[in-house]
């Protein structure tokens, strides 16, 4: 049984993969409008199979390394200047 379906990835102009929908025939009109909204946005939209959307990097080199760092830390810092 062949379950093969095709995923719209949007991407980043730095390679960041931040969008994928499955297309879905039963859910073309939502499939279309969020595509549409992707290429709006600037992503570089294309459609592949899902199952290599599963296996491939969705960061971009660049990013994935400053996900790496314990970034969520720094943001505790107060929010007000005076100290
Ligand atoms: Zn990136």
């Amino acid at each position: 049984m062949t379950t093969e379906s095709e995923t719209y990835i949007g991407v980043k102009p730095c390679g960041c993969l931040i969008m994928a929908i499955v297309d879905r025939p039963e859910h073309q009109k939502d499939v279309a409008k969020e595509v549409a909204k992707a290429i709006r946005e600037g992503l570089k939209v294309s459609r592949v199979p899902t199952q290599q959307v599963r296996d491939m990097p969705w960061e971009c080199p660049l990013h994935k390394a400053e996900k790496g760092e314990p970034e969520q830390t720094i943001i505790e810092v107060t929010p007000h200047g005076n100290v």
